[in-house]
């Protein structure tokens, strides 16, 4: 059985997938306390779903898309079950993780979007490195950005480590923290292999996905 803050249906909000409308499974419970964190109510609430159930109600949904998500999905390791049933339902599976854990054992198929934990989240020392040799090329990398010191962390990593030449690597900046605008000049400034991602369920709705 798995912990289950909420599944629901909606358009992805993040990654090269945002604007898609899929299914959303949101598990309970994380390994970290990121200062910006928008999804608190999935710390500790829950109810216990079977994978079946779980793959029954996304059936009803009538789409190919599901994003797994949290709180911190593989904090759970029933979650690699789900995707593995998933990916035998033929779904394009998503998979959001804060990537303080190792992604070795994600089934393989599942596209995975991996964050490095900048300072300002106050968990960059949390960050599993290692997941970036576990990395396939469809995989992308996510920076969440609060100040211009992580816009130059960030930037310091993506060059020293080789970033976005193979994979997509995400600038996305925390809402209300930093101005797109200054992420989006200091890329063309840089020259930077990124691209800059916009919370579209922010835009749209001013607060996290969730179900409505
Ligand atoms: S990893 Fe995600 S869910 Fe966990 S504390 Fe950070 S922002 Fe919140």
């Amino acid at each position: 059985m798995l912990k289950i803050s909420e599944i629901f249906q909606s358009i992805m909000g993040e990654s090269t997938f945002a604007g898609l409308r899929g299914g959303i499974v949101r598990l309970s419970g994380c390994n970290l306390r990121c200062r910006y964190c928008d999804t608190q109510y999935a710390y500790d609430r829950f109810s216990l779903r079977s994978v079946e159930d779980i793959i029954n109600l996304l059936d009803s949904f009538n789409t190919s898309l599901v994003l797994v998500t949290g709180g911190e999905p593989l904090y759970q390791e029933e979650t690699l079950d789900l995707m593995k049933a998933l990916l035998g339902k033929k779904y394009t599976v998503l998979l959001e993780t804060n990537g303080s854990l190792s992604i070795a054992q994600v089934p393989s198929g599942v596209i995975k979007i991996v964050d490095i934990k900048c300072p300002g989240s106050g968990q960059s020392d949390k960050v599993y490195w290692k997941n970036l040799e576990y990395l396939s090329l469809s995989d992308e990398l996510k920076f969440v950005i609060s100040d211009s010191d992580d816009l130059q962390w960030a930037t310091k990593v993506v060059q020293e480590e080789g970033l976005g030449k193979e994979n997509t690597v995400l600038f996305s900046p925390v809402f209300d923290k930093i101005s797109p605008s200054v992420i989006a000049e200091w890329i063309v400034e840089n020259s930077l292999p990124v691209r800059l991602q916009l919370q579209m369920h922010r835009l749209i709705w001013k607060e996290e996905v969730r179900g409505r």
